[in-house]
């Protein structure tokens, strides 16, 4: 029987929160306006924690936008779980041309596992239920939650919703037990072995299996950009260092929770032998044969299929000769790469080139510290230089490649790390042209007073720039809307002022010895948010200089 005689009334917005509580959401990240300001005020009142962020301000004012807005999060998070919650035009005005009507829900349908706008308040803690189940379960991703703005504010009777339980964790999936057995014995006959550790890897939490395999089998591993640290960086059999002819040679490659994308040449020549054969391990079984047709396929969480194939080994142990051919190719090739960079890393020359900045940056990098990381060269070259020791732990623009993620990463993380590991750092390196896609967040970083350290790779531009003598030069003969290669962003900009602005600590930086010493200060100061701007060669690049005038003439590369 509903007490509907009791008095107490509740509001959509108390509702949309306590839904959420009750599936266990613990963080949530807004920009907020008309209508859902509520919700992020009646989330805050049951503990959950609030984050009002600076980017995408455009959407709070037209949610109309707000499509976008969950695209740019899917963006972010593909294939992380995120619940997206959007508000909507009034019910009542629906087709009338209401105050941001937009159909948000179809929208958003293309880009989420689940898209939805509860039909009353009392099925809000259905659809909530279902948005975070389907944002966990098989592939994780993004559900796009919508609510109408006549829902927030609207008064039920308490006793007539009804919340549902949390739902129970994503089942564990493990492959078929005659392709682990073909799987394991494609290994053993492999002359040229290599084991590619993608963020799925991560995801699954399969450290422990992935390493043992590793050190038990011998064998040499990969990681992409954000599988790095699930084995450390610097474990003897990591061959990050000759990934190229890794990749380009190896005749058997077990692909832990990495998509045959662009990032990974599409598994295609010449990237890679014609010949080779693919044991792929993934969760969503859309994602195998994508590009090539693999030897074997493991559908499964990766932690599973992993523990399987080590049983496979315990079995009928076996192990890749440590002093192979292949072995020793592979050494031989990192020596020269890891030598090459090291050289590039002593040019006592200033302006500093990336591999300087980079190698003193990681002298000094605690090795638990979460590193994010944004640009084109700066994320690319600071990927081989900066090490991860710890699996989750690096963060950077990923397969999209989109710019303007790396402070809100730098945030969410700061707030992890704030919760659980007190003390543990957030190291942020940053393109100056990447920081600035989201530079206004250095405010909500002040404003949470979250001990980030922003590193600003300062080359006065997109992948290159000008000196202030050759602007300066230029804007003689030409004015700069009509001269300045698109390019080229405004010469020494002190990005360290902006977080003075806000009352953290700002770092100019121009030698090798200042950037020691700013480190070493904002390291040891745990209390305060800070940034160290450090210029480099505006036209410092990975390897021979490629300059502007050929840029103008239409061969600006790709990020
Ligand atoms: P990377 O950029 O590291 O190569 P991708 O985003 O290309 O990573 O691929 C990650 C893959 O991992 C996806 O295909 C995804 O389906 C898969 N994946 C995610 N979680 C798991 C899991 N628990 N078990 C197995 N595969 C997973
Ligand atoms: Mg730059």
């Amino acid at each position: 029987e509903r007490s509907d005689r009791s008095e107490e009334q509740v509001s959509g917005a108390k509702v949309i929160a306590q839904a959420l509580k009750t599936q266990n959401v613990e963080y949530m990240f807004g920009v907020v306006g008309i209508p859902v300001t509520e919700i992020a005020v009646a989330a805050q009142e049951l503990g959950i924690r609030y984050i009002g962020m600076r980017n995408e301000q455009a959407v709070s004012k037209e949610l109309t936008l707000l499509y976008k807005l969950l695209v740019i999060f899917f963006k972010y998070y593909y294939f992380r779980p995120l619940i997206v919650i959007g508000g909507s035009s009034e019910r009542s005005q629906e087709t009338m041309g209401a105050f941001q009507e937009f159909p948000q829900v179809e929208a958003c349908r293309l880009y989420s596992k689940f898209s939805a706008r509860p039909s009353s308040i009392e099925a809000i803690p259905t659809v909530i239920e279902k948005a975070v189940r389907s944002s966990i379960y098989g592939r994780p991703g993004a559900c796009y939650v919508d609510i109408p703005a006549d829902f927030v504010t609207l008064q039920m009777n308490v006793n007539s919703i009804k919340y549902k339980e949390c739902c129970m964790p994503p089942p564990v999936s493990m492959a078929e037990t005659s392709a682990v057995c073909m799987a394991a014995s494609v290994i053993r006959n492999a002359r040229q072995p290599l084991l590619i550790i993608g963020k799925g890897a991560a995801y699954a939490h399969a450290e422990e299996s992935i390493r043992k395999l590793v050190e038990q089998c011998k064998l040499p591993f990969l990681p992409t950009p954000m599988g790095k640290g699930v084995v450390p960086d610097n474990h003897p059999n990591c061959v990050s260092a000759a990934r190229s002819r890794a990749l380009q040679s190896a005749d058997v490659i077990v692909l832990f929770g990495a998509r045959l994308n662009w990032i990974l040449h599409f598994g295609l020549p010449p990237r890679y032998q014609p010949d080779v054969k693919f044991i792929q391990v993934d969760i969503c079984a859309e994602e195998l044969g994508n590009n090539v047709r693999p030897a074997v396929t493991l559908l499964g969480d990766i932690n599973a299929v992993t523990k399987q194939l080590l049983e496979q080994f315990d079995k009928t142990p076996w192990q890749y000769p440590p002093e192979s051919k292949w072995w020793n190719t592979l050494r031989e090739k990192m020596k020269d790469n890891e030598a090459a960079s090291k050289e590039l890393a002593s040019k006592k020359s200033l302006p500093m080139n990336y591999y300087t900045v980079f190698y003193h940056v990681q002298e000094q990098l605690p090795r638990d510290c979460f590193v994010v990381s944004e640009g084109a060269n700066t994320m690319d070259i600071g990927r081989t230089v900066l090490q991860n020791y710890l699996p989750r732990h690096r963060l950077d623009a990923g397969t999209f490649g989109t710019m303007g993620v790396g402070l809100g990463f730098a945030i969410a993380a700061a707030l992890v790390a704030k919760d659980r590991n007190p003390g543990k750092r957030v190291i942020c390196v940053e393109g100056d042209s990447a920081f600035g896609f989201s530079g206004m967040e250095v405010e909500t970083i002040c404003r949470y007073n979250l001990p980030i350290i922003l590193l600003i790779v300062n080359n006065n531009g997109i992948y290159q720039g000008f000196d202030t003598d050759s602007w300066k030069e230029m804007l003689k003969c030409e004015d700069a809307t009509t001269g300045a290669p698109p390019i080229c962003l405004l010469p020494d900009s002190h990005y360290e002022q902006i977080m003075a602005a806000f009352g953290g600590k700002g770092y100019f930086v121009q030698t090798p010895e200042e950037l020691q010493k700013s480190l070493r200060q904002t390291l040891e100061d745990t209390t305060k948010p800070s940034l160290i701007n450090i210029m480099i060669e505006p036209q410092a690049t990975r390897k021979a200089q490629v300059n502007i005038a050929k840029q103008k003439e239409g061969k600006a590369s790709t990020p």
